[in-house]
């Protein structure tokens, strides 16, 4: 994983016939300026992004260069992340599920990992039903502090057994630096929540992992600042980032949080990086789930993901809003037959 110091100033697109010698050429003059590039080949052209000062970039004759179709200015202050310089949609695999462009991730599981069983269940449940990935919190981001706040490692021993068991890859929330290590050693994808999407430091160190990483939009955070937590991620090297909408404050109190659906379709023209959708935190309330899903879909995210647990009224954590292990597997199948209309297949 590269480490950029700077940002990019330049986007330079190839012409759809240039060669991957013309391409290096223009690198190697980029790097002898003292700046770094970055290098996507995508399936129509290649584009390099061009990190480095300014004014000796400007002295370059970049145009000049053989292969060269155009020089823009990168003007959006989100650079790694943006569609602009990555126009191919980025797909994320993890231990064979992907996630992006023509894959929807159907992510399920509990809120908080409670107990084995609980856990286990709404595992196995989510798994036969066709989900892609376990979710589950060890470590919980609660308003108040005398309410459960998940179990911590012994929440991650419970997750990596539900992985051997279904083989479905683990989401699970990281909150503190100091437990990074822990955390990583057992998640296949690393959740920063809502709460933390402008931790910059949590977001650095996240970006220093070779892990993909679940991005929750903050409650009272614009699109704008979604997206330049993102680049904090992708500017330490790690630019598998999911990011999630999982709905922000308004004035409206009829759902838990107003979940804003025009921020996918926008954040589908910003990024390559996929966008998914949290349902259940939005709603609040089971009812709305399903329809709140079916929209998402319907919008073109990348996936969803959504509250499980074997028996919402016993728990200790988001009960009114997780489904019932027992109807999910007809949840899965209305959302699959959507995602299908949007040309999308559960990854
Ligand atoms: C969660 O997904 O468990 C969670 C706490 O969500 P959010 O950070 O979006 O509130
Ligand atoms: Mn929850």
């Amino acid at each position: 994983m590269a480490v950029y110091n700077g940002s990019p100033e330049l986007l330079i697109v190839m012409g759809p016939g240039a060669t991957l010698e013309q391409t290096e050429h223009v690198v190697a003059r980029l790097e002898e300026a003292g700046a770094q590039a970055r290098v996507s080949a995508g399936r129509e052209v290649t584009v390099i992004g061009a990190i480095g000062e300014r004014e000796r970039l400007a002295a370059l004759p970049i145009e000049g260069y053989s292969g060269v179709e155009q020089v823009l200015p990168l003007l959006k202050p989100y650079k790694l992340v943006a569609r602009e310089l990555n126009p191919d949609a980025t797909v994320i695999e993890v231990a064979g599920r992907r996630i992006g462009d023509s894959y929807f991730g159907l992510i399920a599981g509990p809120c908080t990992v409670e107990y084995r069983e609980q856990t286990l269940e709404t595992a196995r449940a989510v798994a036969s039903a066709g989900a892609t990935m376990l979710r589950g919190g060890a470590f919980k981001p609660r308003t108040s502090p005398y309410t459960f706040q998940g179990l911590g490692v012994e929440a991650l021993e419970v997750l990596r057994e539900a992985r051997e068991e279904t083989g479905l890859p683990i989401v699970t929330e990281l909150m503190d630096p100091r437990h990074v290590e822990d955390v990583v050693e057992t998640a296949d994808v690393i959740q920063i929540g809502a709460r933390n999407m402008q931790n910059f430091l949590l977001l650095a160190e996240v970006g220093r992992v070779d892990k993909p990483v679940l991005l929750k939009r903050g409650p009272s955070a614009s699109v704008e600042e979604l997206l330049m937590a993102a680049e904090y991620v992708a500017k330490e090297g790690n630019d598998r980032i999911i990011l999630c909408e999982r709905g922000i404050k308004t004035f409206e109190t009829t759902t838990r949080y107003t979940l804003d659906l025009g921020s996918v379709a926008v954040l589908k023209e910003e990024t390559h990086l996929p966008v998914i959708v949290d349902p259940s935190h939005a709603a609040g309330r089971r009812q709305l789930v399903l329809p709140f899903s079916r929209a998402a879909a319907a919008v073109g995210a990348d996936g969803i993901i959504v509250e499980v647990h074997p028996r919402p009224e016993e728990a200790l954590c988001d009960g009114p809003q997780q489904l019932p292990a027992a109807e999910f597997a007809q949840f899965a199948d209305e959302i699959r037959h959507i995602a299908a209309l949007m040309g999308r297949e559960i990854g």
